[in-house]
């Protein structure tokens, strides 16, 4: 007999989720799964009013904000991966990230003036964390924290954790891209940049993994030949310029992954490949030159498709 498919489609985190049991499991389990998700959502996110990000910024250099533990959690870890990217990856580049938003929105630079105003209002150390009060406090009025590169790997993290609870053997999670397989081989597919319709340009073969990609081509413009991205450098202001297009990171949690693949789309190939070495991560990188590379233990399981 086939297996039965049990599939939930959502929408938080600004994109598209989805959570697929593979069995003949009580639906229950993957609605469990979205108000899961959507709870988060409502934490994390930077334009709610009421989220936990929300009143962290609302507050900023006014007085520390009470958060709840999941928020505690992302906050602490997104600290210690802003460390370990030097501060590629960095979380208090909400200023920057509003300021290039818009810019993509009109698909005209930001005025210099306003990319100087907005570095200024960056840095990691002004964020403060109180772990027994449970607080959160950013120390200058206007800075923002943004946690879109790091709260669909920690939200997938949960997901797979509900799922184990309930001992489903076979699943498939995909939040906006950011992608857990569990159980059975399963094909993940590497999009190809600058392909809007999601077309796949391999395909990467992976067992219990989560799979994650950060791309320069996914939002963003083109002038005078060069491309204007939502990946920025929070040490110059602009667009990472490090000459990856995509990065897609293979391995054992999302959150750590999503993380370092935003902060190394930043800092680049040569200055990223120690990072996973250390934390024993596969990755494909494709270069704006259309090159692409993969780590030795990715060779025997990336399939580029034929076309
Ligand atoms: P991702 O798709 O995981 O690479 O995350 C991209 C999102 O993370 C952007 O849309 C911004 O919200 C945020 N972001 C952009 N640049 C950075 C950065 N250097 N460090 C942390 N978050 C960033
Ligand atoms: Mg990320």
């Amino acid at each position: 007999m086939r297996d039965k498919v049990l599939q939930k489609i959502f929408p938080a985190f600004g994109t598209v989720n989805m959570v697929t049991l593979y069995g003949n499991f009580d639906p229950d389990i993957a609605e469990e799964v979205k108000e899961r998700a959507l709870q988060l959502h409502r934490r994390f996110s930077f334009f709610e009013p009421g989220s936990d990000i929300f009143r962290i910024n609302q507050q900023a250099g006014i007085k520390p904000v009470a958060v709840h533990q999941d928020t505690f959690f992302v906050l602490f870890r997104a600290l210690a991966y802003g460390k370990e990217t030097q501060g590629a990856f960095d979380i208090t580049s909400g200023p920057m990230d509003r300021l290039w938003r818009n810019s993509i929105r009109s698909a005209k630079i930001p005025l210099k003036s306003d990319i100087i105003e907005c570095r200024r209002l960056i840095g990691l150390s002004d964020l403060i964390l109180d772990k027994a009060a449970g607080t959160a406090f950013l120390r200058r009025k206007g800075q923002q924290i943004d946690l879109g590169g790091i709260a669909k790997g920690y939200a997938a993290d949960e997901a797979l954790r509900i799922l184990k609870k309930y001992k489903v053997c076979n699943a498939l999670v995909n939040f906006g891209g950011t992608v857990i397989a569990i159980g059975r081989e399963q094909r993940i597919g590497v999009q190809s940049p600058y392909q809007k319709n999601g077309e796949p340009m391999a395909d990467i073969v992976v067992q219990n993994k989560a799979v994650i990609t950060s791309g320069t081509y996914e939002r963003g413009f083109f002038l005078d030949g060069r491309r204007y991205h939502h990946i920025i450098d929070p040490r110059t202001g602009w667009p990472a310029d490090s000459g990856l297009l995509s990065l897609t990171l293979v391995g054992d949690g999302a959150m750590a992954l999503d993380a370092l693949a935003t902060g190394i789309c930043v800092l680049g190939e040569k200055s990223g490949l120690p990072l996973l070495e250390k934390h024993g991560i596969e990755a494909v990188f494709i270069s704006s030159s259309g090159e692409i590379k993969i780590t030795c233990g990715l060779q025997e399981k990336f399939f580029l498709k034929s076309k």
